[in-house]
């Protein structure tokens, strides 16, 4: 079972075999349910696993006080970013520092891989993130332009969920989303990085359209901030 829910802007709380995931930890952007990292912590008295694509603000959020007082969570980002992450929060041992396209086994069950973003970051490459277990595989891309290496990432990992930004100008916006989901394939979308600032507004229902007019098979699911979705 896995459990996605949406926080808002990049921010994603995956559960995936009883390991809890939290992506691009902006805990309190404007569309979060969450105010505070005290509300969250209690919500989620633990959490495995930090994930963050690249150093922008919007994406590590609050990730070195969430290391802080998350104390057995580890930090998985690409090597410049984690290392740097995981030394403010004092938390070196719990650096898992890798890079694009090396499969890194968490567990007996998971596997994560860093995938290529087409975007900017100061420490380390800009970076996605695709999750697997045994039968399931989860595609975050970052932030990101469309790139062909696309096709790659769905004929290697066949990711069943993606979580595409839509919101354009520092992203993907709707055209390239549509064709993202072309070369990627996924059942289905979620889509993200909108309407949290004005620069990156965008309306999901265009997607859903878009979709249905071209005659894809894959599913954009809505969120609202904070919603869960259960995917068997
Ligand atoms: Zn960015």
């Amino acid at each position: 079972m896995v459990n996605i829910r949406w926080l808002g802007h990049a921010a994603f709380v995956i559960e995936l075999d009883n390991e809890i995931f939290l992506i691009d930890p902006w805990i309190t952007n404007p569309l979060s349910p969450y105010k505070s990292i005290d509300s969250f912590i209690k919500d989620y008295p633990r959490i495995h696993y930090i994930v963050v694509t690249h150093d922008h603000g919007d994406h590590v959020g609050e990730t070195i006080e969430l290391l802080k007082r998350y104390k057995d969570a580890r930090i998985c980002a690409v090597f410049e970013l984690a290392e740097y992450l995981a030394s403010e929060a004092k938390a070196i041992d719990r650096s898992i520092p890798g890079n694009i396209g090396g499969p890194i086994k968490l567990s007996e069950l998971t596997t994560l891989v860093f995938t290529p973003a087409y975007h900017s970051s100061s420490r380390g490459a800009p970076s996605g993130i695709i999750l697997l277990s045994r039968d399931f595989s989860i595609y975050h891309a970052g932030d990101t332009g469309l790139f062909s290496e696309m096709v790659l990432i769905s004929e290697l990992y066949r990711p069943l969920v993606a979580l595409l930004p839509i919101g354009g100008y520092f992203t993907m916006g709707l055209k390239e989303a549509i064709k993202a989901i072309e070369l990627l394939k996924p059942q289905y979308v979620i889509p993200m990085h909108y309407n949290t600032f004005d620069v990156i507004k965008a309306d999901p229902t265009e997607l859903q359209k878009m979709v249905k007019d071209r005659g894809l098979s894959t599913t954009v699911i809505i969120f609202q901030p904070g919603e869960t979705y259960n995917f068997k």
